[in-house]
Parts: C-alpha cells; structure tokens; sequence
C-alpha cells in the first residue's frame, strides 16, 4: 500500500555524490585577500546532464553552481546562499543556491526558440547574449529567526563572472575577483571558481597609509599582485581533477604567504520533499487542487530543481485554507 503523503518524506531519486574537497578556503597572511577554489568535480556531470538544457544553459548553469558555492562557504552562519537572475534573452531565468554545508541546487527557464534564433547569428554567445537585459539577485537566508539579506543590481557585463563582481561592487561596496569556469571536459562536465575578496587589514590599521606618492598602499599593490596572480589561473588547470587544490593554489600564491585551510564537501542538496510539497499544496483551496487533478485523481508537482515530477492522489490532500 501507498503510504499517505503526510508520512512520507523520502528524498526524492537524486544523485547522492559528495565531492569531499570541492571547497578549499585560503588566505595571504598579512595581505587583505581571502579566497576560496570551488571544483565540483563529478558532481559537475551528474547535477548538470540531470537537466535536459541545451550545452550553452549547462555552462551557464555550471558556472552559476561554483559561485553560490563559493559564497555560501563564506557565510557565518546556518543558511543558503542564492543567485537569482531574470532577463530577457533566451534563458529567462537562472537560480542556483547552495547551503552552509555545501549543498547545491538550480534550475534554468530557457525559451529554445529564442536560442536557437540567437545560435543561428552567434554560435558562441556570452553569458549577457543568454540573459539579456534584466536582473540579478543575491540572496542570504539564515533561517527563520534572521532577516533575509537580499541585494539586486541590473545585468552587467558579459559574463557571470563579471556581472557577480559588478554587483559586490556596486551593491556590497565589496571588492571582489571573479573567475568561473564550466565546460566539457574528457570526464564529463567539470566546473569551478576561484573566488578573491578583499578584506579589511589585519586590526584596521593595514589599509590607512598611502605608502607612494599617488595615493596608493600597501594593501592596495598586495591586492592588484593577488588578482594579477589570480589571472594566470586557465580554465584548464581550474578543472583538472588530477591537480589537487593545495598544489593548485600553492602554484599561484606561494610568494604571497599563502594558508590554505580545511577543505570543504559539496553535495547535490535540494531541500524538496513530498512533506514539504503536501505542505504547499494544503495552501490551496479544495476548488483549486480539483483543477489541478489529472485523470480525476492525482495531483502532479515538478521540483523544478531536481527535475523530477511527484504524483499525489488527490484524496490524500486536504485543503487547510477552507
Ligand atoms: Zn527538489
């Protein structure tokens, strides 16, 4: 026998991998950089090929994951990490979040006309070609009991990367480096980040004293020697599973006093659940879960995250609204 819907909470059929080290924290010693190398190895394949997107929404997509990886490893407390972006190119919409723990989740709208037509003039569009004129949103959700922190900037630059560092720019008066990176690889898909922020000296005092004649400090030469290092980082090494991330960053950073701390596992993580869909679904009048039937009997709902359909007779949902 079926069990009722209210008992149920089994997770739904989604890949179970953890990719142990997809997070690697790091910092300069005495410098006001900190950073994170995000690689979400074969979880990369096995999150993106679940979605049936065209190659150039996969990549997007990809590239969207690292990011919400690498900022939600930076949060302080319990919560997620979201991105949110809507335009009005051929991908309308692209959400990816990811927890304190490194659970990973998204989903892209695409309108495969509009691609196609778009394809057809450039086959290789960049990330702004996809999205379009539109927004960006970054959301922090800490639980029920913390405000939400939610920031929104209009699309801009060309690629995710950019369009992310534009809005610590512009709307966390944050100084961010960005680099993401997601393509095909031998393995399957592979995608990953690297993540520099600009923090605060070391007790406040770090920053204070213009140390040349045009103003700058130390803090600022070791801030543009971190991002000039940063951008010798290719897509290649990024993505290469056999490159381990210490030797990676050691590579990059190791005159810079670098400090690699505890890496980090990413997971596939969506928080759906038939529990949490019945919950949703009791919102509805009787009326309106009747128009939702299929067949008379039986309510399907789509996690749109896990692309995956969940059927509910609908004699075991009642309405809590009449
Ligand atoms: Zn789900």
């Amino acid at each position: 026998m079926e069990k009722p819907a209210f008992l149920d909470r089994d997770r739904p059929d989604v890949p179970g991998l953890v990719v142990p080290g997809g997070v690697t924290p790091f910092y300069l010693a005495g410098r006001p950089v900190r950073g994170r190398l995000i690689r979400l190895g074969i979880l990369a394949d096995a999150m993106l090929t679940r979605h049936d997107n065209p190659a150039q929404v996969t990549a997007l997509a990809g590239k969207a994951l690292a990011l919400v990886a690498a900022l939600a490893s930076a949060l302080k407390f319990q919560g997620s990490f979201s991105l949110q972006i809507k335009g009005d190119g051929p991908v309308s919409m692209l959400v990816a979040d990811c927890t304190h723990d490194g659970a990973l989740r998204f989903y892209a709208r695409t309108d495969e006309d509009a691609l196609n037509t778009l394809l057809a003039r450039n086959p290789t569009p960049t990330d702004k070609e996809l999205m379009g004129n539109g927004y960006l949103a970054l959301t922090v959700d800490q639980g029920p009991d913390m405000e939400r922190h939610q920031g929104i900037v209009e699309i801009a630059g060309d690629d995710l990367a950019a369009m992310a560092t534009h809005y610590f720019a512009t709307s966390e008066q944050h100084a961010c480096w960005i680099m993401l990176a997601c393509t095909m690889t031998d393995a399957g898909w592979r995608s990953g980040a690297l993540v520099l922020e600009r923090i605060a000296g070391e007790g406040g005092t770090l920053d204070t004293s213009p140390t040349a004649p045009d103003g700058t400090t130390q803090a600022d030469d070791n801030w543009e020697t971190a991002t000039i290092l940063a951008n010798t980082l290719t897509v290649g090494e990024l993505l290469d599973d056999t490159l381990p991330a210490p030797q990676l960053l050691h590579r990059l950073f190791h005159e810079e006093d670098l400090h690699v701390s505890q890496s980090r596992a990413l997971a596939f993580g969506c928080r759906c659940s038939r529990a949490r869909l019945v919950d949703v679904l009791q919102r509805f009048p009787e009326d309106d879960l009747d128009h939702m039937c299929v067949n008379n009997d039986t309510i399907v709902m789509t996690c749109e995250f896990c692309n995956k359909d969940f059927h509910f007779p609908r004699k075991d949902i009642a309405s809590a609204t009449s």
